[in-house]
C-alpha cells in the first residue's frame, strides 16, 4: 500500500537538537522573569502563577517567590505544566517579536515542500508542545512553513516510545498505520511506531546508527515510493 502521510519528529529529524537545548531553553530562562513581573496580571499568565503556588504548596508567593520556584523548576529539569505554558508565552513572544526564528535544516525544508506539493498529507509528533512545534515551522528561518503541516501531536497522544501513541495518531489522522511513513532519529521511537504498523526511515544526521530500519543522513535520502 502506497504511503499517504509522513509524520516526523522535530528535534534531531526536521532540526538541530542543539537549536532547542543551546537557543529555545536558554531564551526561555533569561526572558521568564522579565516577562513574569511584566505580564502578571494578564489572564493567561496569572492562572498559570496560580497554578505554581498551588503546585509548590506556596499559596501566598508573591510574583518575586513564583518566579525563584520558576527559576528552580528549569534547575532540577522538572517538567511542570505551568513551567512549560509560561516557557511557551516567552518563546510566543520571542518568535513575534523576530528574536527567536525555528531552525529546520534546509534539506528538511525542501524535502517537506516536494512531499506537500505531491500530495503527502504531513504531520509532526515531538514531545514538545504542539503550540512550541507551530511556532518554530509558523516562524522558521526558512518562513512560514506552517501551511505544508496537516496536523500536530505532542505527548497528549501518548509517549513517543509506546507502540499505542503511533495507533492513537493513525486514528486520528484518519489513514491506516500502514500508509504513515514516520521519521525520527530516535531507535525506539522508530521501533515503536514498526510495532504499531507504521513504515519508518532514521536520520542519522551526525552518522550514527538506528538499527533495524532504513538509515538516512538527511531529507534528501528519503524517497517516501520505494520506503
Ligand atoms: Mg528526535
Amino acid at each position: 500500500m502506497p504511503i499517504k502521510a509522513i509524520l516526523t519528529d522535530i528535534e534531531g529529524t526536521t532540526s538541530a537538537v542543539s537549536f532547542v537545548f543551546d537557543v529555545l531553553f536558554p531564551y526561555a530562562t533569561r526572558h521568564l522573569p522579565d516577562f513574569v513581573r511584566q505580564h502578571a496580571e494578564r489572564p493567561d499568565v496569572a492562572v498559570q502563577l496560580g497554578a505554581v503556588r498551588l503546585d509548590s504548596g506556596e499559596p501566598a508567593a508573591d510574583v518575586e517567590r513564583v518566579i525563584e520556584i520558576l527559576l528552580g523548576w528549569i534547575a532540577e529539569d522538572r517538567k511542570a505544566t505551568p513551567l512549560k505554558a509560561l516557557q511557551g508565552m516567552v518563546w510566543q513572544q520571542g518568535y513575534e517579536a523576530g528574536q527567536l526564528k525555528g531552525h529546520v535544516y534546509p534539506d528538511a525544508v525542501q524535502a517537506l515542500q516536494q512531499w506537500h506539493a505531491r500530495g503527502y498529507a504531513l504531520y509532526v509528533y515531538s514531545s514538545g508542545s504542539i503550540q512550541a512545534q507551530k511556532l518554530i515551522f509558523g516562524c522558521s528561518e526558512a518562513g512560514d512553513l506552517s501551511a505544508l503541516f496537516s496536523g500536530y501531536f505532542d505527548t497528549t497522544s501518548g509517549p513517543k516510545r509506546e507502540a499505542q501513541s503511533y495507533r492513537h495518531i493513525s486514528e486520528a489522522i484518519g489513514c491506516p498505520v500502514k500508509q504513515i511513513l514516520f521519521l525520527s532519529d530516535i531507535v525506539e521511537e522508530l521501533d515503536a511506531a514498526r510495532q504499531a504498523g507504521m513504515l519508518t526511515c532514521g536520520l542519522a544526521r551526525d552518522g550514527g546508527e538506528l538499527p533495524g530500519h532504513p538509515n538516512v543522513s538527511n531529507f534528501a535520502e528519503i524517497d517516501p515510493t520505494t520506503l
